[in-house]
């Protein structure tokens, strides 16, 4: 082979090794590259490294992470080198990383992404405000480093609005990120966007997904898997903004905003803001769009409150409150399924039992098979999703996992113990928000079972009628 034949092969193999990393911080064993190889890159300033933690005697940081609060940062000895090292329990669930090992980045030409000319595969329609809210979504993808944040209610149809942002971000070649905090929601939005995007490569990543190398242009993505990125996105879309665990953990707003490119345009998606975005809007400092209204143009189901006071007592012998029964008994001939939230997955465990012998009896269900529960530590628990989105499940008993993301056309929505310090304001309206999601059954029931009513219920009922009305279909 001539030394020029050598270099074109070279080059056009450096290319395609640049699809595969750029954007991407790895440890070594996520690089399969052998060491001659990757050190050669690095001399040729293709790959840098960098020290995964910072030990200085006043800071201590995981620099794949961020965190810095010590109790999470734990030492051992290395078995490497025989020393004792610093290593991050904050974000183990990724692969343990030890002060010893190095963090690597792609630095040599970063790839063009795809300019597409006609991506949006989508052949659906958005009604007249969806529409407003979708150009402005376009308006931001047009500008660098905008903030966007769509305040828009649960059935709003989000996603919809959405596909003419990313049409456009894919008409520029850009790559684009839409992160959510969970699994399941990945998961289900997976088919939607590869359906819309048919001939772009999309991807979802999630712990344990089939998509590993991250190499498509469109990346769906649990907020954790961001730490794994760095300026490699375009346009951050942020699902869910508000939820738990981006709201309480530090680590994923620093992911997120390091998984960005300097110029990235930011959309943040929320149903229920928190206090601090609250405060932004009103403040004027972060722009926003205000969405009040189903995109069926039908009013957020309103929750009942019915009060158990024996429910504790209940709950100890494995019962379910009362009230519950009374409820259960008189939807006898619903078409409705029926998702039941409880606070813990104990209780979930335990009382599934006594709902079921109690459905049977009152032939609400036909079968033993027709109910069952759910959580987050559930190895079934995609099947199980699975089986109630193709009703072979008539009933589903949930943890907070399905209280957000996702949607089963058309169900009713009980919440047993609805005061539990789990159900907090933001995660009562989300679940009220399951609920009448159809244009063919928009209304649905929504009822919360309570042994005495929290600030958080009576906020979450006040927050869905002023939706309602700021929509003008509130009574
Ligand atoms: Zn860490």
């Amino acid at each position: 082979m001539t030394p020029k034949s050598t270099s074109i092969k070279m080059s056009t193999w450096i290319k395609n090794q640049a699809y595969r990393y750029t954007g991407k911080l790895l440890l070594r064993h996520e690089i399969p590259l052998n060491d001659k190889t990757l050190n050669y890159l690095i001399k040729e300033k293709i790959f840098e490294s960098t020290p995964s933690f910072k030990n200085k005697i006043i800071i201590k940081q995981c620099l794949r992470c961020g965190n810095t609060k010590h109790s999470l940062l734990g030492e051992i000895p290395c078995l490497n080198c025989q020393r004792t090292h610093l290593y991050c329990r904050k974000c183990i669930e990724m692969g343990r990383v030890m002060e010893c090992e190095r963090l690597y980045r792609w630095i040599g030409k970063a790839p063009s992404w795809k300019v597409h000319d006609n991506p949006c595969t989508w052949e659906g329609e958005l009604t007249k405000p969806q529409q407003q809210a979708s150009s402005r979504i376009v308006e931001s993808i047009n500008k660098e480093g905008e903030e966007l944040l769509v305040w828009a209610v649960c059935g709003a149809g989000k996603t919809e609005m959405l596909f003419q942002g990313i049409t456009t971000a894919l008409k520029q070649g850009k790559r684009i990120c839409l992160a959510t905090p969970r699994a399941d929601v990945v998961r289900e939005l997976k088919p939607r966007f590869q359906q819309a995007f048919a001939n772009v490569s999309v991807q979802a990543l999630y712990g344990g997904s089939q998509d590993k190398d991250a190499t498509a242009q469109l990346i769906l993505a649990t907020t954790h898997q961001l730490l794994r990125f760095k300026e490699a996105f375009d346009v951050m879309i942020i699902d869910e903004i508000d939820a738990f665990p981006y709201h309480a953990d530090p680590s994923l707003p620093f992911a997120t905003s390091r998984a960005k490119n300097p110029v990235c345009t930011t959309i943040y998606l929320t149903a229920t803001p928190r206090k601090k975005q609250q405060s932004l809007i009103t403040r004027k400092k972060l722009p926003h769009i205000f969405f009040p209204i189903r995109y069926h143009g039908h009013p957020l189901p309103v929750p009942q409150m019915k009060m158990s006071l024996s429910l504790k007592k209940d709950f100890q012998n494995n019962q379910p409150p009362t009230p519950f029964i009374t409820w259960v008994n008189k939807r006898q001939n619903s078409h409705r399924q029926l998702l039941i939230f409880v606070p813990s997955i104990s209780l979930a465990e335990q009382i599934t039992k006594s709902i079921r012998r109690i459905l049977l009896e009152e032939k609400i269900i036909e079968k033993n098979s027709a109910i069952d529960f759910v959580h987050a530590e559930d190895q079934y628990r995609e099947e199980k999703v699975k089986q109630f989105r193709n009703k072979e499940l008539k009933v589903i008993i949930t943890t907070t996992i399905l209280e957000r993301g996702v949607t089963f056309p058309s169900v009713d929505v009980v919440i047993l113990d609805a005061g539990h310090d789990v159900f907090d304001q933001a995660a009562l309206v989300q679940i009220a928000g399951r609920a009448g999601r159809s244009a063919d059954d928009p209304t649905g029931e929504v009822v919360f079972f309570h042994d005495g009513k929290t600030e958080a219920m009576i906020q979450a009922i006040s927050a869905i009628k002023k939706m309602n009305l700021r929509g003008g279909v509130g009574g």
